[in-house]
């Protein structure tokens, strides 16, 4: 009995890991990427935490608060090919033009680019035993997703976002 249950354990501490892990398949990050790493986050504009709460979905929350992640492919995004912009699903603000969205093939949205340089902060991450790359609204500091080096041209790189952080609206 016990070694089931400690056999479920393990296999359940895999299962977290491989959920966690599962958008950072990528190599380390390059310099290119590492320029632009910020140690903390000042945000222009600050939300109240109650108002979130009620004008946010739990997941939505969560992921932009308390940065989590979504499941891959389990968000509404990462197969949207519509036209269009998305943009902070806290603030508003335009982060991502649907012209730079790829197949990752990851279940999340991929984007190559951010809408311009100041519309996202890249901050270093280091949590569960790893080195990423954190991907934040520069606006309002929302948790977005990560950035990898391993994304295709013209930058190289694969900004791997949560839907839960995003709001698409159609050109
Ligand atoms: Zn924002």
């Amino acid at each position: 009995m016990k070694t089931t249950r400690i056999t479920r354990t393990i296999l359940f501490a895999l299962l977290v890991l491989s959920s966690v892990a599962g958008c950072s398949r990528a190599k380390t990050e390059t310099a290119v990427i590492a320029d632009i790493i910020e140690d903390s986050v000042k945000t222009k504009v600050k939300f109240n935490d109650d108002d979130l709460r009620k004008r946010l979905t739990k997941e939505q929350y969560e992921v932009t608060q308390h940065k989590g992640t979504e499941a891959s492919y389990s968000g509404k995004y990462w197969d949207n090919h519509e036209d269009g912009i998305y943009s902070c699903i806290v603030c508003n603000t335009k982060l991502f033009d649907s012209k730079t969205k790829f197949e990752s093939g990851t279940g999340w949205p991929s984007f190559f680019k951010a809408i311009s340089t100041t519309a996202t902060k890249n901050i270093s991450d280091n949590g569960y035993n790893m080195t990423r790359t954190e991907v934040v609204c520069a606006t309002c500091g929302a948790h977005l997703g990560h950035v990898f080096d391993d994304g295709p041209q013209p930058t190289g790189l694969r900004y791997c976002m949560n839907s839960a952080s995003l709001d698409f609206k159609k050109r």
